[in-house]
């Protein structure tokens, strides 16, 4: 058992053929805003089914220019879930807007139109007169949340869905008779990716915005670079500044590796299945555990395979479960803590009560899901779950 690898809760898969890009790329004219940023902008945008995408520099960034484009800022409100990364919040803090967390479902961890009324209503009591200008929600682990009732919710406030998807490349859903991609950007103003290496393809840092509206996806790329415009009739070196934006692009190298990346998605996308039915399979009737939820109209690649386990009744803490897999050469990895609990939003918006939330977070683990994993690697990790539980 000791000299077998260990696996952990998620990485990345880099092939021969990526690295090749990559050196082709570097030896190219171009390192940064160069013709490999258009290409995988489209690439990416035909995957996932939206007439706009635009690369920057990570899934944080993205979270960031969505709220700058929307024009979020000081004395407006944003909903983001309890369960979710950092990031999620950080965005509308970065804009100077107010987070308002909602709970999630406890089964799930994804933001409900229950949760999102519950949040409005709590939104209205604490920052009275304030407009909700965006709700964030999270595709936790791949599945895709109900995005018509949520939209319609926030339609009703007057705001708009920004889908932080970075965990559901390759999802799809089906509500009514429609089956679409995640990303598609159907139901909201703007979706956000991650490229980080635990996410579906990796460029070591990178995110994308996908959307319909082509005044944003202009909006998105004008903020991605300083604010800078170039006039069309204007003298050669002329360049205008309307508003100061970042430099958050995503240089061509690792566009190259983005565009390398993406042509294996489904290959990722149909391992990760693969994988999550077995995992269904193996942990199916054992006690004390079951898998996170799907919802019905939810189609995922899953990112995340979280197992929900009832610690108490198993008579073990996670953390001797987590050290028990550990020494038996398994990672696991919890997602989240809710970020409400984080110190920084309890000092400024006070203790919340969101019992999904904690009910989520109280027995949620997260074990090895990677398409380089063998089907006996998920044998190894029930067995080694199995014998930690005992
Ligand atoms: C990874 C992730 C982010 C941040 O992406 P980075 O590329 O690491 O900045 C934001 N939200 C969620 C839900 C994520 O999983």
């Amino acid at each position: 058992m000791g000299d077998l690898p260990f696996l952990p809760y998620g990485r990345q898969s880099i092939d021969d053929d990526d690295i090749a890009a990559v050196t082709e790329a570097l030896k190219a004219d171009y390192l940064t805003t160069g013709p490999r940023v258009e290409a995988f902008e489209a690439a990416f945008a035909e995957a996932v089914g939206a007439p706009h995408a635009v690369a920057c520099s990570n899934g944080t960034a993205a979270l960031h220019l969505s709220m700058l484009a929307l024009g979020v800022g000081e004395g407006d409100l944003a909903i983001a879930p309890s369960i979710t990364f950092l990031a999620t919040a950080n965005c509308a803090r970065y804009v100077g807007a107010e987070v308002v967390f909602a709970d999630v479902d406890p089964l799930s961890g994804l933001m409900t139109p229950q949760t999102l009324a519950e949040a409005l209503a709590r939104a209205a009591i604490a920052f009275p007169g304030r407009p909700v200008r965006a709700v964030l929600p999270v595709h936790l682990r791949g599945e895709v949340c109900d995005l018509p009732g949520l939209a319609d919710l926030a339609a009703g406030a007057g705001a708009v869905l920004v889908e932080d998807a970075p965990h559901a490349l390759g999802s799809a859903m089906t509500f009514g008779n429609v089956t679409e991609r995640v990303g598609d950007a159907r139901h909201s103003a703007m979706a956000t990716f991650s490229f980080h290496p635990v996410k579906t393809i990796a460029t070591g840092e990178g995110g994308m915005i996908t959307t319909r509206d082509a005044a944003t996806a202009q909006r998105l790329r004008t903020l991605r670079s300083h604010g800078m415009v170039r006039p069309e009739a204007g003298d050669p070196w002329l360049y205008e500044m309307a508003e100061p934006g970042f430099n958050y692009r995503l240089p061509d190298i690792l566009c190259a590796l983005g565009l390398s990346q993406l042509k294996k998605l489904p290959a990722f996308a149909s391992r990760r299945r693969a994988l999550a039915a077995r995992y269904a399979e193996r942990l199916a009737g054992l006690p004390h555990m079951a898998l996170a939820a799907s919802p019905a109209w939810s189609d995922p690649v899953l990112h995340l395979l979280t197992v929900l386990i009832d610690f108490e009744a198993a008579g073990v803490s996670r953390r001797a479960v987590s050290e028990r897999l550990a020494a038996k050469g398994v990672g696991s990895q919890v997602h989240y803590i809710p970020v409400h609990r984080q110190p920084y939003y309890r000092d400024r918006y006070g203790a919340l009560d969101l019992p999904g939330a904690e009910a989520w977070y109280a027995r949620c683990l997260s074990l090895p899901l990677y398409p380089a994993m063998a089907d006996t690697d998920v044998d190894r990790v029930v067995e080694a779950l199995e014998g930690a539980l005992r």
